[in-house]
């Protein structure tokens, strides 16, 4: 069983107006380990009962021999956990958590091309890996970041990754606003690795997000033939 520890909130950045990215470091060592894909668990004070208080995040920032972690958070309208991080929680302030924890990770080396497929905060572990590949794990296999949104406002970390897209040319990133008319695609994730995968029966699946988007996916990958093997599942709920 992993230990609870005591993380320090150093900064708060705002990244859409429902997002915040939250930087905590966790003294208790000089750095802390994990696998570009996992998550640590917040333990906020929202409940009596313990396991009502948990609330898990992935962690949005790749190993770098710190001790400082990345969380992006979205606000959720009723939700007990994010209204109270958003309203109680500021720069300084201690929070109590575990992890890293998770099978969600990327196969190293990797040698498939990869498909990286989310909504929203979804992202989170998809640019802990971008991350961690742009500088530990080169691999010459494609990968795929495929990103849905309603809108341009709403896609996270969207300079980064267009940005990365430039200098890695073997990493593509596609957008899709659902809600919005723009320079890229539009409509929904699913005919976007519908049309990416052709000629690929040996990719890579991750799918990361909410239920309903991640279901379908998979679903849809299934259903194009591709194997249970390769198709890797974080479900936020
Ligand atoms: C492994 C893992 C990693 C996660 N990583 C992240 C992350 O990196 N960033 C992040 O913001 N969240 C992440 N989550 C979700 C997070 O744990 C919380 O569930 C979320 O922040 C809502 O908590 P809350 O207490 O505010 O809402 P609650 O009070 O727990 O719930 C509100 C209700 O709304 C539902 N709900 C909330 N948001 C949505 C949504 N967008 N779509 C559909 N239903 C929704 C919940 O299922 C619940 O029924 C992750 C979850 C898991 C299991």
């Amino acid at each position: 069983m992993l230990e609870w520890q005591q993380g320090i909130v150093v900064d708060i950045l705002d990244e859409t107006p429902r997002t915040k990215r939250y930087f905590i470091q966790l003294p208790r060592s000089n750095r802390f380990d994990f696998k570009p894909g996992q998550f640590v668990t917040l333990d906020l004070p929202i409940h009596e009962k313990k396991n009502k208080r948990w609330r898990s995040y992935s962690i949005a920032s790749a190993p770098d021999g710190s001790n400082i972690i990345e969380l992006v958070i979205e606000l959720v309208s009723g939700g007990l956990g994010t209204t109270y991080l958003w309203e109680n929680v500021h720069i300084g302030d201690e929070l109590t958590l575990r992890g890293p924890a998770g099978v969600f990770v990327l196969h190293e080396p990797v040698t498939h091309d990869c498909f990286m497929i989310c909504t929203g905060t979804g992202i989170a572990p998809f640019r802990s890996m971008i991350q961690h590949l742009t500088k530990e794990a080169f691999t010459t296999n494609e990968i795929y970041l495929i990103v849905g949104a309603r809108s341009k406002e709403e896609l996270l970390y969207f300079n980064e990754m267009t940005d990365l897209q430039t200098k890695m040319p073997n990493f593509h990133y596609i957008p899709t606003l659902s809600r919005e008319e723009w320079k890229g695609r539009t409509g929904y994730v699913h005919p976007i690795y519908k049309e990416y995968t052709k000629d690929k029966p040996d990719a890579e699946f991750f799918l990361c997000g909410w239920k309903e988007m991640v279901d379908e996916a998979k679903q849809h990958l299934l259903e194009m033939g591709y194997d249970k093997k390769q198709i890797h599942l974080e479900l936020y709920g």
